[in-house]
C-alpha cells in the first residue's frame, strides 16, 4: 500500500511509495532516493501540490493522526518545502512542531532543562515569526520559556497553543498562503515557475542534535565531498554540537572543523565513526544519485541521522569540474556531462569574476557588453590609457563612444566604459574579441574631460587617476578595488570541449582581427576564423600614417604609392594569421569602414597630421571635411568604397595571395566583400581580384586557390542571393549590419532606449544580442535558400555578434548552415552550446 488511503495526499516515504517531483516536488523526491539507499533517514510524509494547495480553501487533513505515526518519546515535526525545482524558493523550514507544555516537561527529563528550554524558546520564535506573522521585536530581552510564551500571549491576546494538531495546521497553512505571496511569486516566476507551479511540503519526525552530554555525541551539520567554488575533492561544511536544524552555518556561531584540523577540535575527532559513516553516504549519493550532493545530519545521542541532501551548489567552474569527474568516473555518460553544464557559464569560466562573497555598491549599472571584471584607473583618452600600459599601470578607459582610432587605447586597457552604444556598438564587439570587461550604454554619467571627472546622478564624482572596478558581466561600475577571482581555462574544461565536438554537427570558427586573437582563436580550439576585419590592422602608429597618407593622395599613383608601403605590412599580418591557424580556414573581410575613421577629429590630431603630411592644416581640414558623411554606416564603405578606390582592394588581395603562398602547410584564403547590395558589385570586385591573382600567379609560376563569398549584411543581399550568389562560393550573413538595417535601427545609439523596450515587451530581447528568428531570420532563411539555388554547394554561416549566443546557434543550426564565428572568448561557449543542441 503506497497511499495512505486514510489521509488522502499525505503519503509516507518509503523505498516503494508513489512519490513524484511533479506532484511532491523534488526534495521529498530525493528524500525517498536516499531511503531507497538505505540512509537512516527519519519517519517522513510527503504532502502533495494539491493537498496544499487545498489547505488555502479550508481542507483539512488528519494532522493528530500525523502525530500519531511518530515516536511516541519524541512527537515533534519538521515541515519544509518541497518544490519541483530547487531554485523556486519556498517558505522558511519550521522545526519542533508538537513542542508544548507536556512534550517540554517530557524532554526536561529526557534531554535535560537546558536542552529542552532550547528546544521550546526556538519554536516559539519561529511559530511567532512564520505562523502567527509577530514581529521579532517582540521577544528582545526575553530568554526563559515563561517570558516568551508571555511575550506571545501578549500580543495575540491568546495563550500559546498546546495542541500539536492546531500547531501543525497552522504551520501547514501558513506556508500554503506564503507560496502565493506576492514576492515568492515574483522570485520563482523570474527563476522560470510557471504561474501554477505547486508547492509540496515534507513532515519529518525530527531528531534532536540537542542531546544528554552523558549519552554521547548529539549536535548537527552539514557535509559536502566537493569544493563549491573549485570543484576540486574536499570535505567542506560545518558542524555544532548540542544544535538543531541549519545553526552550525550561521557565521556567529564557532562550528567544529569536519576533519582532523590542527587548529581545533573536530567531529572526526569527537565522533570518528559518524564521520565514517557520512563519508560512506556521501560516496553512496555520489555514485547512485549520479551528483554530488550536500548532506543535512544531526547526530543524536552518538545516532546519525541524515535530514536532507540537495544538490551541491557550485560555480560554474566547479560545475565543469564536477561533471567531467562523474563522468571519468563512469557514474554518468559523457554526453550527460556536457549537458550539465550551461553554455553561457562558462564565460565566468573564462573570465575574471567579482568575488560573489564581495560586498559591492555600483556608481552605475549600464549595459554589460564583454563579460569579465577589472580593476584600474580611470582614463578618458586612448593616449592617456597607451601612457597608463607604458607605467605598467592597469587603466580602464572611459570614452563617450569609441572609434577605430582608440583601438590601440583599448588594447592597453583592462576594461571600457561608454556613454553610448549597444552590445554591437564598436567598443563592445573589439572588447569581446579583446577578452575585455566592457560597460556601454551608461548615458547616466556626466563626462567632463576639461575637469577629469565622471559624475554619477547620485552625486558620486569619479576623478581621472581614481581606481574603479568594472564588471562586463553584469554592466556595474565600482568605486575602489574589489576582489576578483582569476579565470582558468583548465583541464577539464579542454575535456568536457573535447566531449562537446565530438557531437555537435554546426562549426565554430572566431572572428579575430589580428595575430594576437588569432593566437586566442587557436587556444580556444576554433575550426578556421569566419571573419577577419582588417581595417584593425591600420591602426598602429606607422600603419595609420601611411593608411592617411593613402586617403590624402590626390592622384592615382600616390595612392597606389601609400599602399605599396601597406602592403608588406598587411601581408606580414596575414601570414603569421595564417601560420598560427595553420592550415585552418581563414576568411579576410576586405576593408569595411568609411575612410573618414581614420583621420584624427581634434585639431590636435589635425595638427599632427599636417606636419606629417608637410601640408597646411586647412588643406587637412577641409579634406576631412570633404570625406565625412551624414550617415557614414549607409554611405561610402564596404564594397562601395572598394569600387570607389578599387586600389585598395587590389593590394589587400595581393597581400593575401602573397602571404598564402608563403605559408605552408598551403591555405586556401577565403576572402569577403562586405556590404554588398547588388550583383553588379560582386562581379567587378572578382574581376579585380581575380585579375591580382593572375598577376601574382604569373610573377610566382605557383597555382593559387582561393575563395571568394559576400556578406550577406543588407537586406537587398538576402532578399537577391540567387543572383549575388552567382559569383559567390560562400554566403557569410553579417547579422549585425543586418540587424541595423532590417530594423532601422543604429546598432551605436540603440543603447540609450534599449532597456526601456525590452522592459515594456517591445522586443523581447536585445536583437543585437539575440538573433531576431521572426524578422531578420526571415532574412536569414530566404537568403540561405535563394543562396542555395545559385549553387547548391553554397556554404553558409553566420559572423555577426549573435555567433556565440546559443539560441541564434540553434536558428543556424536549423538552417542547416556550416558554421557561426564568435568572437574568441565565446567559442568556447558556441561550442558546447551546438553540442547541447546534438545531443
Ligand atoms: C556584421 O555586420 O554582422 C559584421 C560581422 O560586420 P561588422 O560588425 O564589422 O559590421
Ligand atoms: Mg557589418
Amino acid at each position: 500500500m503506497q497511499q495512505d488511503h486514510r489521509f488522502p495526499g499525505v503519503t509516507e516515504i518509503t523505498p516503494t511509495a508513489n512519490i513524484r517531483v511533479n506532484a511532491h516536488g523534488g526534495r521529498a523526491k530525493c528524500l525517498q532516493r536516499l531511503v531507497r539507499l538505505g540512509l537512516p533517514v527519519p519517519r517522513t510524509e510527503a504532502i502533495d501540490f494539491r493537498s496544499v494547495s487545498a489547505l488555502k480553501s479550508g481542507q483539512t487533513l488528519d494532522f493528530d493522526a500525523i502525530f500519531g505515526r511518530m515516536d511516541p518519546d519524541l512527537p515533534l515535526v519538521s515541515v519544509r518545502p518541497s518544490t519541483a525545482q530547487p531554485d523556486w524558493g519556498g517558505p522558511s523550514t519550521v522545526l519542533n512542531i508538537g513542542m508544548t507544555d507536556r512534550v517540554h516537561a517530557m524532554l526536561r527529563g529526557s534531554i535535560g532543562a537546558a536542552g529542552a528550554d532550547a528546544v521550546y524558546a526556538r519554536f516559539i520564535q519561529s511559530y511567532a515569526l512564520h505562523v502567527a506573522r509577530l514581529d521579532p521585536g517582540i521577544f528582545t530581552g526575553r530568554a526563559s520559556v515563561a517570558d516568551l510564551l508571555r511575550a506571545y500571549e501578549d500580543a495575540m491576546d491568546e495563550p500559546f497553543p498546546q495542541d500539536p494538531g492546531t500547531q501543525l495546521r497552522a504551520v501547514l497553512g501558513a506556508m500554503a498562503l506564503a507560496w502565493d505571496g506576492a514576492t515568492a511569486r515574483l522570485l520563482r516566476e523570474a527563476r522560470g515557475a510557471p504561474a501554477d507551479a505547486g508547492l509540496g511540503l515534507v513532515v519529518q519526525q525530527m531528531v534532536l542534535g540537542v542531546g544528554d552530554r552523558e549519552r554521547g555525541e548529539s549536535g548537527s551539520g552539514v557535509i559536502q565531498f566537493v569544493s563549491s567554488s573549485e570543484g576540486q575533492p574536499q570535505v567542506t561544511g560545518r558542524y555544532l554540537n548540542q544544535s538543531q536544524g541549519r545553526e552550525a552555518l550561521l557565521d556567529k556561531v564557532p562550528a567544529l572543523y569536519l576533519t582532523r584540523d590542527p587548529r581545533g577540535p573536530s567531529l572526526e575527532d569527537r565522533a570518528p565513526e559518524i564521520f565514517a559513516a557520512l563519508q560512506d553516504h556521501g560516496a553512496l549519493c555520489r555514485a547512485r544519485l549520479r551528483e554530488e550532493m550536500q548532506i543535512e545530519f544531526t547526530v543524536s545521542h552518538g545516532r546519525l541521522n541524515i535530514l536532507d541532501a540537495v544538490r551541491v551548489k557550485r560555480s560554474a567552474r566547479a560545475a565543469v569540474r564536477i561533471a567531467v569527474a562523474l563522468a571519468t568516473d563512469g557514474i554518468i555518460p559523457e554526453p550527460e556531462a556536457v549537458l550539465r553544464v550551461t553554455p553561457r557559464s562558462l564565460l565566468d569560466v573564462l573570465h575574471r569574476q567579482i568575488d560573489p562573497e564581495a560586498r559591492v555598491t555600483p556608481v552605475t549599472t549600464a549595459i554589460a557588453a564583454s563579460p569579465g571584471a577589472a580593476t584600474g584607473r580611470l582614463v578618458f583618452t586612448a593616449a592617456a590609457a597607451q601612457a597608463a600600459a607604458a607605467r605598467d599601470e592597469p587603466c580602464i578607459l572611459v570614452r563617450r563612444e569609441t572609434t577605430p582610432g582608440d583601438v590601440l587605447g583599448m588594447h592597453a586597457s583592462v576594461g571600457i566604459l561608454t556613454k553610448r552604444g549597444g552590445v554591437t556598438s564598436h567598443a563592445a564587439v573589439i572588447a569581446r574579441g579583446l577578452g575585455l570587461p566592457c560597460v556601454v550604454g551608461a548615458s547616466d554619467l556626466v563626462m567632463d574631460r576639461k575637469a577629469g571627472t565622471l559624475t554619477a546622478p547620485s552625486g558620486v564624482v569619479l576623478r581621472e587617476g581614481e581606481e574603479v572596478t568594472l564588471d562586463g558581466s553584469t554592466g556595474q561600475l565600482i568605486a575602489g578595488a574589489v576582489p576578483l577571482l582569476q579565470p582558468s581555462m583548465d583541464p577539464a574544461l579542454g575535456t568536457l570541449l573535447a566531449w562537446a565536438d565530438e557531437r555537435r554537427d554546426i562549426g565554430i570558427r572566431a572572428n579575430c582581427d589580428t595575430p594576437a586573437e588569432a593566437r586566442l582563436a587557436d587556444r580556444f580550439e576554433a575550426e578556421g576564423i569566419g571573419l577577419c576585419r582588417t581595417e584593425h590592422m591600420f591602426f598602429e602608429d606607422d600603419r595609420l600614417t601611411l593608411m592617411r597618407e593613402m586617403i590624402f593622395a590626390e592622384r592615382e599613383q600616390d595612392r597606389r604609392a601609400a599602399l605599396d608601403r601597406l602592403l608588406p605590412v598587411q601581408r606580414g599580418d596575414f601570414r603569421e594569421i595564417f601560420q598560427i591557424m595553420a592550415g585552418r580556414p581563414v576568411c579576410i573581410r576586405l576593408l569595411d569602414p568609411p575612410l573618414h575613421e581614420f583621420l584624427p577629429t581634434d585639431r590636435a590630431g589635425m595638427a599632427q597630421l599636417a606636419t606629417a603630411l608637410d601640408l597646411p592644416l586647412s588643406d587637412v581640414q577641409d579634406r576631412i571635411q570633404s570625406l565625412s558623411e551624414v550617415n557614414p554606416m549607409l554611405g561610402m564603405r564596404g564594397v562601395r568604397l572598394g569600387l570607389s578606390v578599387p586600389e585598395i582592394y587590389e593590394m589587400q588581395a595581393r597581400a593575401i595571395f602573397e602571404a598564402a603562398l608563403a605559408t605552408e602547410p598551403r591555405v586556401t584564403p577565403e576572402i569577403m566583400i562586405p556590404l554588398v547590395s547588388a550583383r553588379r558589385e560582386v562581379e567587378l570586385v572578382r574581376a579585380r581580384i581575380a585579375a591580382v591573382a593572375d598577376a601574382v600567379q604569373a610573377e610566382t609560376g605557383e597555382t593559387l586557390e582561393y575563395r571568394l563569398g559576400v556578406m550577406v549584411e543588407t537586406p537587398r543581399a538576402a532578399l537577391r542571393a540567387h543572383e549575388i550568389g552567382e559569383h559567390a562560393s560562400f554566403l557569410s550573413f553579417g547579422t549585425n549590419d543586418l540587424t541595423q538595417m532590417t530594423y532601422g535601427l543604429s546598432r551605436d545609439d540603440a543603447g540609450r532606449f534599449m532597456s526601456t523596450y525590452v522592459s515594456q515587451g517591445v522586443f523581447e530581447e536585445d536583437p543585437f544580442l539575440q538573433l531576431d528568428t521572426t524578422g531578420v531570420g526571415e532574412l536569414l532563411e530566404i537568403g540561405a535558400e535563394r543562396g542555395r539555388t545559385a549553387s547548391p554547394d553554397m556554404v553558409l554561416s553566420l559572423c555577426g555578434e549573435h555567433g556565440g549566443d546559443p539560441e541564434s546557434i540553434a536558428f543556424c543550426r536549423k538552417l542547416g548552415f556550416s558554421y557561426v564565428s564568435c568572437s574568441p572568448f565565446r567559442v568556447p561557449v558556441a561550442r558546447m552550446a551546438a553540442a547541447h543542441l546534438a545531443i
